[in-house]
């Protein structure tokens, strides 16, 4: 209880002390040692999925099928390994396309993460499409899909990770598609405040239980 006021929200981090589900994986912060091996996944949409966001997003889609929308499943769960293939060859296509490495470096981290450093590794993060899709879509917040997820995914536990504007903070550009689950408290609470993840630990962390 030390340093909360009374006005102030908590938010529990870990869950039976196995999933911190506000864990922060970004560009500094990596998904701990030995992580994948704790981690238990579940299947949704032909991916993998932590099992308690997995049963949040099986509920998600259900419900938005309820409401004639139908979502798709594009990417969730990561290995570690898989990350890093995905990262050298997005670095060789640059450079195939005549940038320097450390160009292609940097282009790429604008939209992916280090092996380790994607919440994609977590097994918390997922990247919702129209059905059709088969890659992510910029223009995703137009769509049906797009919209139904901005007004209801925190519902379910999940918050848009990387919403305009807030770039500086995030480490990346915005992303309509990618969705984090942070438990519904904590994404009821990000929704209504308008803050991003990484807002909301800096000012209620130590309000954590
Ligand atoms: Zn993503």
């Amino acid at each position: 209880m030390k340093g909360r006021t009374a006005r102030q929200p908590h938010f529990k981090t870990h869950m039976g002390d196995i999933m911190d589900y506000l864990m922060l994986v970004d560009k500094l912060s990596a998904v701990p040692d030995g992580f994948e091996k704790t981690i238990t996944l579940e299947e949704v949409g032909g991916k993998l999925l932590e099992s308690q966001a997995c049963r949040q997003c099986r509920l998600l889609l259900k419900d938005a099928e309820r409401d004639g929308i139908k979502i798709k499943v594009l990417s969730a769960y990561r290995s570690c390994d898989y990350q890093q293939l995905l990262w050298e060859k997005s670095i060789s296509q640059r450079m195939g396309r005549g940038m320097s490495y450390s160009d292609a470096v940097n282009d790429t981290s604008r939209t992916l993460a280090k092996s380790g450093h994607s919440e994609h590794n977590c097994g918390l993060a997922v990247d919702f499409a129209t059905p059709s899709a088969v890659d992510t879509e910029d223009d995703f917040y137009t769509t049906p899909q797009g919209r139904w997820l901005c007004r209801n995914a925190h519902k379910y536990g999940f918050i848009l990770r990387y919403p305009r504007m807030k770039e500086h903070y995030t480490g990346y550009d915005y992303e309509p598609w990618h969705y984090r689950y942070v438990g519904s408290e904590a994404a009821e609470f990000i929704k209504k405040s308008g803050l991003c993840l990484e807002e909301f630990l800096h000012f209620y962390s130590e309000n954590f239980i």
